[in-house]
């Protein structure tokens, strides 16, 4: 026994929840196929992924295909209300919504930075893996990358996603009709704000979490009730001030909302007044903007109403 008294005996071996990634998960050798057994086909568990072919084969589907891709960075990677995973999940799904289609099947790729916890990217794999099983997606392939310490942060995580658009249904700019009504579907703003604050160590009052969701089943119900949708965007980076602005120069129209009738939440309007942001250009995950005639609004603010009441919105 050593005589100093500072002495403690340490474990020779790290613990399961101190291991992190190392280059060698992105090298192709056995490291990285104990990851991708150990965590993703874990998490992802299906039929196309356990294959481990080059590429996942689908079966035909009834109808046009809607593909969409986009990538994820967000920190921190857990924040009030949802984490990486599941916003990568969501953001996808949404997007494929956005043009009536029904998301039937992602990819998720992941970069990986070295010195990163097996245990949170555990945890991330598990609420993707929950978030496209409660929206009815299977994610059927995959790919990881590791890149050296200090060149990433953490997780970047890109999905790309396979949806089917119903028959009949025609969504888009294209549609925008003068007259046109302009609903938003949610109070604007908690995503950017509660990422905001979660990452700087800000504290306002009142209770800020993210609004990110999916917004598949509301719009399918929408155009279940044959609700004659024009166009639609989600709200994400930007906010509604740059969805419309978009929409209005590929349409080459005018919009005019009316700013007072545009919901926002207390805890985010008190927060953008103290750091000085618009929440018309704060980040959403789960709203959405939707164009449509005056003789459609009621039947469809009582669809979105119903939604809201059932907190799927
Ligand atoms: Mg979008």
């Amino acid at each position: 026994m050593p005589q100093n008294s500072s002495f403690q005996p340490r474990c020779p071996l790290p613990r399961a929840s101190d291991e992190t990634i190392r280059l060698a998960h992105g090298g192709g050798g056995h490291l990285m196929q104990q990851l991708i057994h150990d965590i993703f086909l874990e998490a992802f568990s299906n039929s196309y992924l356990s294959a481990l072919q080059d590429s996942a084969v689908l079966p035909a589907q009834d109808g046009r295909l809607a593909m969409t891709t986009d990538s994820y960075v967000v920190q921190p990677l857990f924040f009030p209300g949802g984490d990486i995973g599941s916003l990568a999940v969501h953001g996808t799904i949404n997007d494929l919504a956005m043009m009536g289609a029904n998301p039937r099947y992602l990819s998720a790729g992941f970069i990986l930075e070295e010195g990163l916890l097996i245990a949170m990217l555990k945890n991330v794999a598990a609420s993707m893996a929950k978030a496209a099983k409660d929206c009815g997606v299977q994610i059927v392939c995959g790919d990881t990358k590791v890149v050296d310490r200090g060149k990433g942060d953490q997780i970047f995580i890109n999905t790309t996603g396979l949806g089917v658009i119903p028959e009949q249904v025609d969504i888009g700019p294209h549609r925008l009709t003068p007259g046109d009504r302009i609903i938003v579907s949610g109070d604007l703003g908690a995503h950017g704000i509660a990422v905001l604050s979660q990452r700087e160590g800000l504290e306002f009052s009142g209770n800020l979490i993210s609004d990110s969701a999916p917004l598949h089943t509301v719009i399918a119900d929408l155009l279940k009730h044959s609700i004659s949708i024009h166009c639609l965007r989600d709200l994400t980076r930007g906010g509604l001030a740059s969805a419309l602005n978009e929409l209005a120069t590929v349409a080459q129209v005018t919009m005019t909302i009316e700013e007072s009738r545009i919901p926002i939440g207390e805890p985010v309007r008190g927060a953008c007044e103290v750091l000085g942001l618009d929440p018309l250009y704060v980040a959403n995950e789960g709203r959405f903007v939707m164009f449509l005639s005056g003789s459609e609004v009621n039947r469809a603010l009582a669809i979105l109403h119903k939604h809201i009441e059932q907190s799927v919105l």
